[in-house]
């Protein structure tokens, strides 16, 4: 069902809004829910109508789940039913291994974002999809937004702004104030959801072929259908003629089965993954989720990473909004809180996205990953690690 805006263009910048957050993926629609819950008067903009379609593995892992279920919302994501995901098979040349997954989910984005959408207008959040919105000057109490929708051009002022825009970088100014640092050798990602019965690819299970020039995983979602996401070289995926044709050969290299409409599916693809943005506050405005950085998705911790950084960053917002005159201070925390929160798991994960350029490497890997199948476990307990985000959620509440 299609979501609809909860006000007009014209009616949201007749107000003052404590908070405006830009894109209303997984982290912008949560930070929006948490802003709104902590009292504030919330606006959420996406460019696009909703439901809509992202290229992703669809898989909320155990860190996910557990920040979703500490605000709140763990009843909307049982409420799809996706399957819950109990293993991984990791396929790389003519090894392969089985793994136990300590929990996680598989929901498709189309599905997931609209709901929580949903749940954020419920906790009094206003929407306005269909508008492209930018970061503008800065004001003695407030900062401004720039609106777009059909042509239409719009301002509005927030007292702090939350850019929750993705990958793309498209809620930024092109100004000094930031930098977008792109690492040369970046992979690509594409992705589709496509129609499947037969009994291949059964549900619970990511499957994950891992070749020289990429790697993709397939995983059931809650309506039966198979999600297919991959990251590719770009050389890899210009040699191949498409993501589609490029997933064939990583899959049947792999001896997986190819889904009869692998070749026929609508494709979508990304901008190059690998990313930093510095930095993560500037005056009133603050970044989350891909909006901040984004490292190749092996790990599957993207949406992880958006709901922690959503859920921390809400206590610096309602600093700002409590501050007439803007301090650096209330930055430079948020910098900080980033930096704790994320550095390590996007260290480790940049470790693996190295090791997966070499297939040498990563045979080696599967080879000692079968052998000692407790390190298999500690890796996979690893990624799903929520104590260190339970202290800080603890600390920033205190
Ligand atoms: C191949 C691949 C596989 C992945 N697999 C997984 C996985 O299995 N599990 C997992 O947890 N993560 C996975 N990820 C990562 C995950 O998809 C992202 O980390 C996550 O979606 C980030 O959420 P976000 O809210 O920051 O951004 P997004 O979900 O990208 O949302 C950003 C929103 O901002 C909107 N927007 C952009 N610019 C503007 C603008 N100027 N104005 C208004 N709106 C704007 C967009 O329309 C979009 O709706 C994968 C990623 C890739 C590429």
């Amino acid at each position: 069902m299609s979501l609809i805006g909860t006000l007009s263009l014209s009616d949201a910048q007749e107000i003052l809004w404590d908070v405006v957050v830009i894109g209303a993926g997984v982290a912008g629609s949560v930070v929006a829910r948490e802003a709104a819950r902590a009292g504030h008067r919330v606006l959420l903009v996406d460019k696009r109508h909703f439901p809509r379609r992202k290229v992703c593995g669809a898989c909320l892992n155990d860190v996910a789940l557990n920040v979703l279920l500490q605000i709140g919302l763990s009843d909307e994501i049982e409420a799809f039913g996706g399957p819950q995901l109990n293993r991984l098979t990791l396929h790389c040349g003519s090894r392969a291994i089985t793994v136990p997954l300590p929990g996680g989910r598989a929901i498709s984005r189309e599905g997931l974002d609209a709901a929580l959408i949903r749940a954020a207008i419920d906790m009094q959040v206003e929407f306005l999809p269909d508008v492209f919105a930018k970061v503008g000057r800065i004001n003695t109490d407030s900062r401004v937004v720039r609106l777009q929708q059909a042509g239409h051009e719009t301002c509005l002022n927030a007292r702090a702004i939350v850019v929750a825009s993705g990958l793309d970088g498209l809620g930024l100014p092109n100004s000094d104030e930031w930098t977008t640092r792109i690492v040369p050798s970046s992979r690509v990602g594409a992705g589709c959801v496509i129609d499947d019965s037969s009994d291949d690819y059964q549900a619970g299970t990511i499957w994950m072929a891992v070749g020289a020039g990429g790697y993709a995983g397939l995983v059931r979602v809650e309506d039966g259908r198979i999600n297919i996401a991959g990251a590719f070289d770009r050389d890899y995926l210009r040699r191949h003629g498409s993501p589609a044709l490029a997933t064939k050969s990583l899959l049947e290299k792999a001896k997986f089965s190819i889904p009869r409409q692998l070749l026929s599916a609508d494709w979508q693809g990304t901008v190059p993954l690998t990313r930093t943005t510095t930095p993560v506050a500037s005056c009133r405005v603050f970044l989350i989720g891909d909006a901040a950085g984004y490292v190749e998705p092996f790990t599957g911790e993207g949406m992880a990473w958006g709901l922690l950084t959503a859920r921390h960053v809400t206590c610096f917002v309602g600093q700002a909004v409590s501050a007439r005159q803007w301090s650096p201070a209330i930055a430079n925390d948020w910098k900080t809180e980033y930096r704790r929160l994320m550095q390590s798991r996007q260290r480790f994960c940049r470790l693996w996205a190295r090791l997966l350029r070499s297939p040498t490497l990563v045979s080696l890997t599967l080879s000692a990953l079968a052998a000692w199948p407790w390190l298999a476990r500690r890796i996979i307990e690893r990624v799903n690690s929520h104590s260190e985000h339970e202290r800080l959620a603890h600390e920033c509440r205190s």
